[in-house]
């Protein structure tokens, strides 16, 4: 909590002050938060988000590039032209027929004019002379030349520009599917951004507030025993799905729960080797939580050390290679990174061998302290609390699993932030728990599972899987936050859940555990601070 910033603070919270008394306008020190919000909101917010998951539908697209027509593998129903868009779409869990002709049903058709990255074109099929739906294309991009389109063909996946006489002979019609036609169109700037405008011109360009990102336990495919448990298309598409939520944040944060390993290590001794739940992702796997956006990961967990100090070295080595922040063993107690002028300090716990104990509570405060002393925001992780769906509530107490002292996360959490700590994101339940607000400070008790494939329990509550966005300070209070609902079923991996299961599950665990806590939730999942 360095004081450079303060007056500023100060300043810019003063003008907000005297804006909302005289013009009644919603006071935000930053609008980020206010229009980015769950699946369901999406459906009712502004271009940027919708562009945002369109973007998203057109990453995981791109990333099929190449492969053949009818492509199938395992994980992936046939990828014909309409397997293909039905493919894409589903990973945001928009649910669309199986034929190209179906598929048109489900679309308003819209003027060629019109058309949008998002929108599908519909074409006649290889007989020119049938005029009956057969083939089906997305459009990806908008251009002076006319646009790009994606599709599955008989050339295989691939970008094709538009008009191309092939397709320009057999253009039937463009359509708009129903669920992106709810989204409403305005590009107004909204009354409450007006303050923002004031802000910057008056204030200073420098961000006034900080966005940050916690989700729970990461194993995105592990290679052994066998690499039947690495996901379709080599993991790429795995946390697509969340890509928008996770890069824009200043800090995105997960437990990385696993090593990361392609070669061999010494396996962790299992009771029955046929179910030995070891686990650790090719070296290459790194890039998947790059290109996601993480920005600092926990390593104080129980898998970390599945593979033995081979896989804990390369661990550590691959991200700090990959420019991945990380801390959570004894050799490697803390981290301290900046970004946009702000420097954060993080440090992480867990009961496991070789990491920083979540019950030596001296350690803890003297690490907390330090970060402190010399860091704007400190974030502090544990890996605590018994585990299953049986154990998502808070008793306040120590909690012992399978013999083993798991800590008391409720205690932990106030003696760090009482140590200095702005943000404790804890798991290791594998189900989500309360949250809660101490001094100003956001605590989230479990955050569940995030993206576990394959070898995960994700029935009933293990597969809900939020992303808890904050809204804090630059010295790290927070200001208002925002659960976005996702959820793993199958396999595993996020899909963004329109029905917000995950941040219902929250709101009613913290009315139950945590009835004082000084925060309200709504059912879309929005965190505000009770304010006096
Ligand atoms: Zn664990």
């Amino acid at each position: 909590m360095l004081h450079k910033t303060r007056i500023l603070i100060r300043f810019t919270l003063y003008i907000a002050l005297i804006s909302f008394l005289f013009t009644g306008t919603r006071v935000s020190a930053q609008t980020s938060l206010s229009s980015v919000i769950s699946f369901e909101n999406i459906r009712t917010t502004p271009p940027l988000t919708k562009k945002q998951v369109i973007d998203s539908i057109i990453e995981i697209g791109k990333q099929f590039l190449g492969k053949p027509y009818r492509y199938k593998s395992a994980k992936t129903p046939m990828l014909d032209c309409s397997g293909f868009i039905c493919h894409i779409y589903d990973h945001l869990d928009l649910k669309l027929s199986r034929s190209s002709a179906s598929q048109a049903i489900q679309t308003r058709r819209i003027d060629f004019s019109e058309v949008q990255p998002g929108d599908l074109l519909f074409f006649k099929g290889r007989n020119i002379s049938n005029n009956s739906v057969g083939h089906v294309s997305m459009v990806i991009e908008v251009n002076d030349a006319g646009l790009k389109m994606m599709h599955s063909c008989s050339r295989g996946v691939i970008i094709d520009d538009y008009p191309m006489s092939y397709y320009k002979q057999r253009f039937l019609f463009a359509g708009r599917l129903k669920e992106m036609d709810e989204w409403e169109q305005t590009t107004a700037i909204p009354a409450e951004d007006t303050l923002q405008v004031i802000q910057d011109s008056l204030v200073s360009p420098k961000k006034t507030s900080v966005t940050m990102v916690g989700v729970g336990d990461l194993m995105i495919g592990t290679n052994f025993p066998s690499s039947s448990h690495l996901p379709p298309n080599d993991g790429k598409d795995i946390l697509v799905p969340a890509h928008y939520i996770l890069q824009k944040a200043d800090v995105a944060f997960g437990n990385l729960e696993g090593c990361i390993l392609t070669g061999e290590g010494t396996v962790k001794k299992c009771n029955d080797p046929t179910k030995c739940y070891a686990f650790k992702s090719p070296d290459h796997y790194i890039d998947h939580y790059k290109n996601a956006g993480f920005d600092v990961l926990s390593i104080a967990n129980n898998h970390v050390g599945d593979f033995g100090d081979v896989g804990r070295k390369n661990t550590t080595r691959i991200l700090t290679e990959n420019g991945i922040h990380f801390a959570g063993l004894e050799d490697y107690p803390f981290s301290i990174f900046e970004k946009d002028s702000i420097t954060y300090g993080f440090c992480a716990f867990s009961p496991n061998t070789g990491t920083l104990k979540i019950t030596d509570y001296a350690k803890a405060k003297e690490i907390v302290q330090h970060l402190d002393s010399v860091c704007d925001i400190v974030i502090v992780s544990f890996h605590g609390g018994a585990e299953g769906a049986k154990y998502n509530r808070i008793t306040r107490k120590t909690e012992l699993f399978l013999g083993e002292n798991r800590g008391n996360p409720y205690e932990f959490s106030r003696i760090v932030i009482d140590a200095g700590a702005d943000v404790v994101f804890g798991h290791g339940p594998h189900v989500v728990r309360a949250i809660d607000l101490y001094k100003g400070r956001f605590i989230a008790y479990s955050l569940g599972n995030f993206a576990t494939y394959s070898r995960f329990n994700l029935r009933g509550p293990n597969g809900l899987a939020p992303i808890i966005e904050l809204e804090l300070t630059q010295e790290g209070v927070f200001l208002n936050g925002q659960i976005h609902s996702a959820k793993q079923s199958g396999e595993g991996g996020p899909i963004m859940d329109a029905t917000n299961a995950a941040a219902l599950e929250i709101k009613r665990l913290t009315l139950l555990d945590i009835p004082e806590a000084p925060i309200v939730i709504s059912d879309d999942g929005k965190i505000e601070p009770v304010r006096p």
